[in-house]
């Protein structure tokens, strides 16, 4: 953008779309002040952090355990549980046609994980991705407006190499069994030359049982024997 152009947009333009539709934060509702992004500063600094990037072998990784692929690195952003406020942010960005919250959500967890080296290595972002028909009737699919969000900040590139056949039902409240078989053989990996010696990271909002990550790992490791595969989500599930 032309730099008097750029000007107007952040001098005049944003103040003035700020006070006729004023951003508010998406867990109490507050309106945000110039600076504050998705959250205020009190929910920003509240929220249920797992601070995982610094454990070689965690929960998330307990999730993604397979013999037929290794998860690198493993983290999320905050802890899901379903009756929580913070919630209010994986539903809405789903289910009230929000994109925006996917990149910002994004932008949050990439400047966190950036300052733990988190990224160090990683060649490609690869969003989980959503049956074609799907993503057409929601309009985006969040995984991957979320991997834009990391783009923005890391300047990795996301790359589209996997695809999902439609799944057998939704997975909400479905138990790990029928998650592992409602998810199991329905992705497949597009161009996986492409792939070949790269480390990506898988980026998804919510990690629950792991099956859609694990089958996507196990999709990716038989097409690309030589791929290191390592997963960020927005959120995780407690189990139990
Ligand atoms: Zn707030």
């Amino acid at each position: 953008m032309e730099q008097p152009v750029k000007r107007f947009f952040h001098d005049w333009l944003d103040p003035l779309l700020r006070v006729i539709y004023p951003e508010l934060c998406e867990v109490c509702g507050r309106t945000l002040v110039p600076g504050e992004q998705l959250l205020c500063t009190h929910c920003y600094q509240a929220m249920p952090r797992l601070n995982l990037y610094d454990k070689p072998f965690n929960d998330i990784h307990h999730r993604l355990l397979s013999t037929n692929s290794h998860i690198d690195r493993a983290a999320a952003l905050f802890a899901y549980h379903r009756a929580d406020e913070y919630a209010a942010i994986i539903l809405t960005m789903k289910y009230h046609s929000r994109p925006d919250i996917g990149r910002k959500l994004g932008v949050i967890m990439a400047n966190e994980a950036q300052s733990h080296q988190f990224f160090s290595g990683i060649d490609l972002l690869l969003p989980v991705p959503m049956h074609w028909w799907k993503q057409m009737r929601r309009g985006y699919n969040q995984s991957e407006e979320i991997a834009r969000g990391i783009s923005k900040v890391t300047g990795i590139p996301v790359a589209h190499n996997l695809k999902a056949a439609p799944k057998r039902g939704t997975q909400t409240h479905r138990s790990a069994k029928m998650r592992w078989e409602n998810t199991k053989g329905i992705y497949s990996v597009r161009k996986p030359v492409k792939l070949s010696g790269k480390h990506v990271l898988l980026i998804d909002d919510v990690i629950t049982t792991g099956s859609t990550l694990l089958h996507c790992s196990e999709a990716l490791t038989k097409a690309v024997p030589d791929i290191t595969v390592s997963v960020l989500t927005a959120a995780a599930t407690h189990l139990n």
